[in-house]
């Protein structure tokens, strides 16, 4: 499943390359993508004949501004949104050479020029809404609702894991993807993280010293912050715009090297069952 750097690039990618698209004519091919009030008649209705302003990221959703050419919506700085997860599969293609879509494409977006935006997802998990200019898409939302701070944020540091954690007793790794507590982290960025921090993965999140929640919180900004520089991870189905996945695959510590000796210390790599998820730590670098 894409982590907060796959989705970081995915909205580098959309950024560069839907900035200014004016949406000319929508396609939806599935309807259980469109999650928003009204289903694919709403949604087409309203972003058809808008521009894209600008692609923000909280947590895993990707946001568009969305605004009407010369309205009183713009004048008034008001804009509506077009959010969206990806979910497993979920990924966007720029312009497909193809000139039939493939089965799991979901949605179709074109601009006056005939450049195309394709949603595709083989799972169908992935989800889309169109917020209204009235409304704030963290506010209807359930998931964005419901999202801790970003690790990038201001919020985020020491002082809030220590607030955070407190009277937790599950493991720190099932802390770590909780979105609630820290938006974006998914299984590949705890392991790595956790190995950074030198913190096992099974520990219990209150029991962490103020030393360890300070590692903990620098090395998950480390951690993100380089992979977002590879341009996200190759495990997973990701993809960026251009059909290619990131670099961080190679970098990683712990992750799927199961059985492996480990980088810093020769010892092997173990990968353990951690509330469903698969964990993968060092037990001599990993106290
Ligand atoms: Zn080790």
């Amino acid at each position: 499943m894409p982590e907060l750097p796959e989705v970081e690039t995915v909205r580098k990618g959309l950024e560069l390359y839907l900035r200014n698209f004016l949406i000319e004519r929508i396609e939806v091919l599935s309807e259980r993508t469109i999650a928003s009030d009204g289903g694919s008649r709403v949604f087409v209705k309203n972003m058809e004949g808008v521009v894209i302003t600008h692609w923000q990221r909280k947590g895993k959703y990707l946001i568009a501004g969305l605004s009407k050419l010369n309205s009183i919506d713009r004048q008034k700085n008001q804009f509506s949104a077009w959010v969206i997860h990806l979910r497993m599969t979920g990924h966007f293609q720029w312009n497909p050479m193809t000139s039939s879509p493939c089965p799991h494409t979901r949605v179709r977006l074109w601009n006056k020029e005939g450049d195309e935006i394709r949603f595709v997802d083989v799972r169908n998990f992935g989800q889309m809404w169109w917020v209204p200019p009235n409304e704030v898409p963290s506010e209807v939302i359930n998931g964005l609702k419901r999202l801790g701070p970003e690790p990038f944020s201001d919020e985020f540091n020491y002082k809030y894991l220590r607030k955070a954690l407190l009277n937790r007793t599950r493991s720190i790794k099932a802390s770590l993807l909780d979105q609630a507590l820290i938006a974006g982290i998914g299984n590949i960025y705890a392991d790595e993280s956790l190995f950074d921090a030198g913190i096992a993965p099974n520990k219990q999140s209150k029991s962490l010293n103020i030393k360890e929640l300070k590692k903990l919180s620098q090395s998950i900004v480390k951690v993100l912050s380089m992979s977002i520089g590879k341009g996200g991870t190759t495990f997973s189905d990701f993809r960026n715009l251009e059909g290619l996945n990131g670099n961080y695959g190679e970098e990683a510590w712990v992750y799927r090297r199961t059985n492996m000796p480990c980088k810093k210390c020769n010892s092997i790599i173990r990968r353990d069952k951690l509330s469903g998820r698969s964990t993968h730590w060092c037990p001599s670098c990993q106290k």
